[in-house]
């Protein structure tokens, strides 16, 4: 994380963003720029955020996360440490302080996928075994209608649930839709001009 005693130059600079805004809308498009260009280098490895075309970005994440919790206290102790690559992020309140999540930046995902390959795996493997079982467990799923589970994109789940902590207030859902459009317009754009 960030040091208060070193400055460096994007300290100095996010500062200057943070004191001079009117609103903290600015805060939230840089988290979400910054969150959406880490995300783009993803791989499930445990060193993927060091490697150098993606550590300076993070470096410049971990001011803005030090920058959050200077302005927002209570946010302190949900920033949190992946269990699988390390890397701070911050986490929702009733999950603050733990040290066995999963990164939103993928590893959260990645593990989920894991864990369900296994099961779905073993559950292959006993079938012939587990046969009456099944027809058991069909039997009492056909007869309770279970809840749709939400195909909303975790990502964005994530966003919707950070940029309302930071921004103290409830975000809604197709607010934070619309800043991750106009971010991703950003980035294009910034691609272009390259
Ligand atoms: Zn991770």
């Amino acid at each position: 994380m960030c040091n208060g005693n070193t400055t460096p130059h994007y300290i100095t600079h996010y500062t200057g963003i943070y004191e001079g805004m009117q609103n903290i809308s600015q805060i939230n498009q840089i988290f979400i720029l910054l969150f959406i260009k880490i995300q783009a280098h993803f791989k499930f490895v445990p060193d993927w955020h060091k490697q150098p075309i993606v550590s300076k970005l993070v470096s410049e994440y971990y001011c803005l996360l030090f920058l959050i919790c200077k302005e927002n206290k209570k946010l302190e102790k949900c920033v949190v440490r992946c269990k699988f690559c390390k890397i701070y992020f911050i986490t929702h309140f009733c999950t603050a302080g733990r040290n066995d999540l999963g990164c939103p930046f993928g590893c959260q995902e990645a593990n989920r996928k894991k864990q369900s390959n296994i099961r779905s795996t073993e559950y292959h493997r006993n079938h012939k075994n587990k046969k009456k079982k099944l027809n058991q467990n069909r039997y009492r799923l056909s007869s309770k209608k279970s809840p749709q589970k939400s195909k909303i994109n975790p990502t964005f789940r994530y966003l919707q649930i950070v940029i309302s902590y930071i921004d103290r207030r409830f975000v809604s859902f197709e607010d934070i839709l619309s800043l991750i459009i106009k971010t991703i317009k950003t980035i294009k754009k910034q691609r272009q001009h390259i």
